[in-house]
């Protein structure tokens, strides 16, 4: 189909201004948000309906044209970035974009794809309620996006990954057809739970058009602390005291070096309260009952007392606790300032955090002199981000090797929660077992057998569409 056919029938589908052709325009979608991806889409299409996504599909189908699903554009890992043949549709669901419902006794929200994460935040707190996802692109993430990468972030040791919030989920498949499951029942055991397969599939078996997402009660008394804390070890007494003193109230736990906040020190002029220290930790808790603080309090003293933090500082107001999170907060960007880095975004057990750091610390000295490690990242969650600070003539795919060898050593994920998009596919495919990676296919060949749903992304396949 001639490219001038093709945007006649989108048109047809979606509205003269549901298409956008104007190759200006156009390069909001060509580029992620960090202007690491680059592609050349043919056109972008943003349908109003899911019916008006499934029409698409349906032609797209039809014509063995490849689709990239396209949320806020802030994934890390190229997911919603097409390739450069100038031949893939970008179907964003930004039009697509209404809270459909909320119900405040059964703690539900039915959210459209197309929705901003902190809108739909702010409206579940309107009703009094939570909605308990939360990273620092929720001003432009989207609902579908955030579903699509099973988004994790600063929440994820209370209220798990984002997978764990959906209830229920409306899909269009890649033939076309809508699949409706909007249920709002926490208990659902009847048949395969099939919106599994399409949380964290990164737009590659079907496109996400609403979801049913599980809210929480509203935690009105909040306590963030600092902690400095000597090693790593040490780090990991501190959380399993706080999960036997303060238990489920613990909403995150985060692991900082030194070298990290003296990064955030000299670029972001950001300073912690604290004196010098190897490691610190950043806790934050939350209740609906009061009490919290002097829990957190006597959590300290015990710390403190038994060696395993030797300095800490609990946010005495609002204005404070935004202070300790800016230290947390201000780190990539305070990296960004300080040369190239190349990033890992990496999980291993919990217990193991100190013996992979220990490794990966001696190894990458060793193959990499001169180079330096920032790490930090959600301890609680046994995410660390072992960034590398590295000279400019450094094999970066040979650094990402011996990362990834050593996450998986120790029983690790080589991407926590960004993702695999373009970026990984290749490393996944190394790192992972053949069995799962032959599961994932089969998957990938039953719900997408002419391979035109974001063809490249997650995995390889021998036979795809354009
Ligand atoms: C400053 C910053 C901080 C971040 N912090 C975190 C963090 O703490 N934790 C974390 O997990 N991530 C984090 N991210 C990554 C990113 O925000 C998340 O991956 C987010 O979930 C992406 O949402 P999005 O709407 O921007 O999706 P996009 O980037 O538009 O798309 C992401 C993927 O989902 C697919 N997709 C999008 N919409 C749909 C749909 N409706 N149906 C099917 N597939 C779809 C795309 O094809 C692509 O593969 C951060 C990013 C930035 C820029």
């Amino acid at each position: 189909m001639s490219d001038t056919l093709l945007i006649d029938a989108l048109r047809v589908i979606v509205g003269e201004r549901g298409v956008v052709t104007d190759p200006h325009d156009l390069e909001n979608y060509n580029v992620d948000w960090r202007h690491v991806f680059k592609g050349q889409a043919r056109c972008a299409v943003l349908p109003r309906s899911t019916q008006e996504v499934a029409a698409v599909v349906r032609l797209c189908a039809d014509q063995r044209i490849a689709i990239v699903p396209y949320g806020g554009n802030t994934g890390l890992s190229g997911g919603a970035t097409p390739d450069d043949s100038g031949r893939q549709v970008v179907l964003s669901l930004a039009r697509m974009n209404a809270i459909r419902d909320i119900d405040v006794l059964g703690e539900t929200m039915e959210v459209e794809a197309g929705c901003i994460l902190q809108t739909a935040q702010d409206a579940a707190t309107q009703a009094g309620l939570m909605l308990p996802i939360s990273l620092a692109a929720e001003g432009s993430a989207r609902i579908g996006g955030i579903l699509s990468t099973n988004a994790g972030g600063t929440n994820v040791l209370r209220y798990g990954m984002s997978r764990t919030r959906v209830l229920g989920l409306e899909v269009v498949t890649a033939q076309g057809e809508i699949v409706s499951g909007l249920r709002r029942l926490r208990k659902d055991n009847a048949g395969y739970d099939w919106k599994q397969w399409f949380i964290g599939a990164e737009g590659t078996l079907g496109i996400i058009t609403a979801a049913v997402l599980q809210l929480a009660p509203q935690a009105r008394h909040r306590v963030t602390a600092l902690l400095a804390v000597p090693t790593p070890d040490a780090a990991l007494k501190v959380l399993r005291a706080a999960r036997h003193h303060i238990g489920e109230t613990l909403n995150a736990f985060e692991l900082m070096s030194g070298a990290a906040l003296e990064l955030v020190a000299r670029h972001q002029a950001v300073k912690t309260p604290l004196a010098s220290s190897d490691w610190f930790v950043l806790v934050e808790a939350s209740s609906c009952l009061p009490g919290l603080r002097d829990a957190v309090e006597a959590l300290f003293a015990l710390v403190l007392e038994e060696g395993e933090a030797t300095d800490g500082v609990i946010a005495e107001s609002e204005r404070q606790e935004a202070e300790l999170w800016l230290l947390r907060e201000s780190i990539t960007e305070a990296e960004a300032r300080e040369g190239r880095s190349l990033k890992h975004d990496v999980s291993v057990p919990i217990a193991r955090i100190p013996a992979f750091l220990h490794e990966a610390d001696a190894a990458v000295a060793q193959a990499f002199p001169g180079s330096r490690v920032n790490a930090f990242g959600h301890a609680g969650d046994g995410n660390i981000h072992y960034n590398v600070i590295m000279r400019a003539d450094a094999d970066g795919h040979a650094l990402n090797r011996l990362v990834h060898d050593l996450v998986v050593r120790q029983g690790g994920s080589i991407s926590a929660e960004h993702g695999i998009g373009q970026y990984r596919v290749s490393e996944l495919e190394r790192c992972r077992a053949a069995p799962e990676l032959q599961l994932a296919r089969r998957i990938k060949r039953a719900l997408d057998p002419a391979g035109t749903m974001n063809p490249g992304k997650v995995m390889t396949l021998t036979q795809q569409a354009d």
